[in-house]
């Protein structure tokens, strides 16, 4: 995989549409457990990024490094600047082309962030339901298998499809959804169902 600055800038467009096409469903999704603003924040936030161009000497690293400043100021309430912090770390390790470990080690350092930014775990139904299950899977690839950085990846975005599924149990414990206790129950996460469609693009575009 060859995922240099603008590998990177085209999936973003590409992205960005998704999200611009998935409003109102993750409105809805937010407006069951918060306040029905995470579609519009997002599609907002992602268009921002997708506007950056890289110039010919931009590194991924720097790249990523303005997606992620991008996203801080224009995404706004809680996930803005969690995902923020994600695009920041994941570009502190991003390599060019990248194996199934430099993969890994760059979303496990995204992961982090975000969990150390919301103190939040794998569980409270956050966003990080959706990327940590991803982050295992390439974890369990380098480890283990030997097999293409695609590959790995494409196992990793369905992880988090199936984290993010797995959201519509849980008891939500961080942000807004925390407030509705009980009441959070039997309803997606709708930060968790934004990252699997991250990864999910990255996996088709990467
Ligand atoms: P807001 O809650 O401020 O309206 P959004 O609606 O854009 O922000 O984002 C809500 C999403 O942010 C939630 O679905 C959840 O995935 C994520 N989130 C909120 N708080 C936290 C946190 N402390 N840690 C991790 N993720 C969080
Ligand atoms: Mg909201």
């Amino acid at each position: 995989m060859f995922a240099s600055p603008d590998a990177l800038s085209a999936w973003l467009k590409s992205t960005a549409a998704e999200f611009e096409d998935r409003i109102d469903e993750l409105d809805g999704l937010d407006a069951a457990i918060g306040d029905g603003d995470h579609g519009t924040n997002m599609a907002r936030g992602m268009a921002t990024a997708a506007t950056i161009v890289p110039g010919p000497n931009t590194t991924t690293r720097e790249y990523l490094n303005q997606v992620g400043m991008a996203l801080v100021s224009s995404v706004g309430g809680a996930s803005g600047p969690l995902y923020g912090t994600f695009f920041l770390r994941v570009g502190q390790l991003w390599q060019s082309p990248h194996t199934v470990s430099s993969l890994w080690q760059a979303l496990k350092a995204g992961r982090d962030g975000i969990a150390s930014r919301g103190r939040a775990k794998a569980g409270d139904k956050t966003m990080l339901d959706a990327l940590c299950p991803a982050v295992d899977v390439l974890e369990h690839a380098a480890m283990e298998r030997d097999e293409e950085a695609s590959t790995s990846l494409a196992r990793a975005a369905a992880a988090a499809r199936a984290g993010a599924e797995a959201t519509r149990d849980m008891l939500a414990r961080r942000g807004r959804a925390a407030h509705y206790g009980e009441r959070s129950i039997g309803h997606l996460d709708p930060g968790a169902v934004s990252m699997a469609m991250i990864l999910d693009s990255a996996s088709r575009h990467l």
